[in-house]
């Protein structure tokens, strides 16, 4: 039996507005879940109906088994960062840590070697005197992570927690979050608009629009094996390129090329014959010049951009545009005329009107 079940959860904000729809999952003991998605998609109000903080307008939440619909955010076993730190500014770091035990009524030699373990785990032994007012952004966020796991709990909330770090600090804290959890074992449910921080951090991600799930699946699934076009899109950077054209005769045409797709569609390929698809490929997947088993495009080279590790190149394909991801040493001249190839196994087909894989 899964540790934490949702079941159908809808939540409909008293103004009508309708910010979940059917949302269904399982979350396994231990497991480190992702939820992500653009701002607005209804994952903090996911988080916060786990959390107790929202009602839950329609469906089911189980935790540990137990029916949890109704049971008040202190008796869910949970513990919430937010985005906010929310410490204490007039309780020093020490205090910060130790005041969820000591409402708890734990003994003060308890609190003081649970408080000094985890100050220690978190590198904030050194700051166990200071007042927040006093501590970096960085440093708050360790308090803030400190006070939830120093008390055992089943179920570790995290909405957007690094999102007020400057970008390094967001690394190190990113790593430091990962190693808590292998140290903690903790269920983690963590909310994010980062593609990375999911990508790196997930066991599973979830993956919203609109207040519907996308997909779940682990990071290697949602960016190998994408459902949908907005999947594809979301998962990578830069983004999957999309090129709308009309099959005909099992091949699409795309300015002067002719591609053959009829093994991509499979059995699909009688059922798209006249339509409009999607072809899709990453940045990554496409390779200079001719290549056995890939379909081969011509391009112009609009604008190239060199960041270090491999350079952007902005292309035009006729009318269609398109960004490859190069290897510095063979990036080409802005204005040339270039061809490449995308190995077949590395192409997408989605449906033009639902945006759904087609699957060969
Ligand atoms: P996310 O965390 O993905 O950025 P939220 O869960 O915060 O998104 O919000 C989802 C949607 O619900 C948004 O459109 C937001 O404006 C709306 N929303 C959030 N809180 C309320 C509320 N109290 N009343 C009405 N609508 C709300």
């Amino acid at each position: 039996m899964a540790y934490l079940t949702l079941k159908g959860i809808n939540k409909i904000y008293p103004n009508g507005f309708h910010a979940v729809h059917d949302f269904n999952l399982e979350i396994e003991k231990g497991e480190f879940i992702v939820f992500v998605g653009s701002s607005g998609c209804g994952k903090s109000t996911t988080l916060r109906m786990i959390a107790g903080l929202e009602d839950i307008s329609k469906g089911e939440l189980l935790i540990n088994g137990e029916y949890a619909n109704d049971k008040s955010p202190r008796d869910r076993e949970i513990a919430m960062v937010f985005q906010s730190y929310a410490l204490y500014p007039q309780m020093s770091v020490y205090d910060n840590l130790a005041f969820g035990l000591s409402l708890q009524g734990v003994d003060d030699d308890v609190i003081d070697e649970k408080v000094k373990h985890v100050a220690h785990i978190l590198g904030l032994t050194d700051y166990l005197d200071r007042m927040p007012r006093a501590l970096s952004g960085g440093q708050r966020q360790r308090v803030a992570v400190g006070r939830a796991i120093i008390r055992k709990v089943g179920i570790f909330l995290m909405d957007e927690p690094l999102s007020n770090l400057d970008a390094k600090q967001r690394v190190t804290m990113r790593s430091e979050i990962a190693q808590i959890h292998r140290q903690t074992g903790a269920t983690t449910i963590y909310v994010t608009h980062d593609q990375i921080e999911a990508m790196t951090l997930a066991d599973r991600i979830v993956i919203m629009n609109n207040g519907y799930i996308q997909q779940v699946g682990t990071p290697y699934e949602l960016y190998f094996k994408p459902v949908n076009m907005f999947v594809a899109g979301f998962i990578g950077e830069p983004p999957m390129n999309f090129i709308r054209a009309r099959l005909e005769n099992g091949s699409i045409r795309i300015h002067q090329s002719c591609l053959n797709v009829t093994a991509n569609l499979g059995c699909h390929a009688q059922e798209y014959e006249g339509k409009e698809i999607c072809f899709g490929f990453r940045p990554e997947a496409a390779v200079l010049g001719s290549q056995e088993n890939a379909f081969l495009l011509d391009a112009k080279v609009e604008l190239t951009e060199m960041l270090g590790d491999n350079t952007n190149v902005y292309v035009n394909i006729g009318p269609h545009n398109a960004i490859l991801k190069v290897n510095p040493h063979d990036a080409p001249a802005v204005d040339s005329e270039i061809r490449f190839s995308i190995p077949k196994d590395s192409a997408y087909l989605f449906d033009a009107e639902t945006g759904a894989v087609i699957n060969g």
